[in-house]
């Protein structure tokens, strides 16, 4: 009966130990990023910084997933997003914005 125990305890340690690696290897991986995404961070980059670069000079590159990019001006953007932060609230705030540019568009029809 105490060997019983012990196996559960043991078997449930190396589970929480398992997890626990697991969780800090997922959470330290970058995370690729869409040509939208970028082009909308290098527009907020050029607002707030007030940049006059016509383009992006380079982009930066992570097992062959673009993870940035670097600005003519120097300005270097890398994308890491850690699985502790909330991956909804992202999409919310991607679809925020994007329904800002709409609503920016003059051609832009509301459904009524
Ligand atoms: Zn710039």
């Amino acid at each position: 009966m105490k060997m019983l125990l012990i196996l559960l305890v043991g078997s449930f340690w190396v589970a929480l130990v398992a997890y626990v690696l697991w969780y800090f290897f997922k959470a330290k991986t970058v995370h690729p990023l869409t040509l939208d995404d970028m082009a909308l961070t290098w527009r907020v980059h050029k607002q707030r910084d007030g940049c006059s670069a016509s383009r992006i000079h380079s982009m930066i590159k992570e097992n062959d997933e673009v993870v940035g990019f670097r600005c003519e001006c120097g300005f270097e953007f890398v994308q890491k997003r850690l699985i502790t932060q909330n991956p909804k609230e992202r999409q919310v705030s991607v679809s925020t914005i994007q329904k800002q540019i709409q609503k920016q568009l003059p051609n832009h029809q509301r459904d009524s």
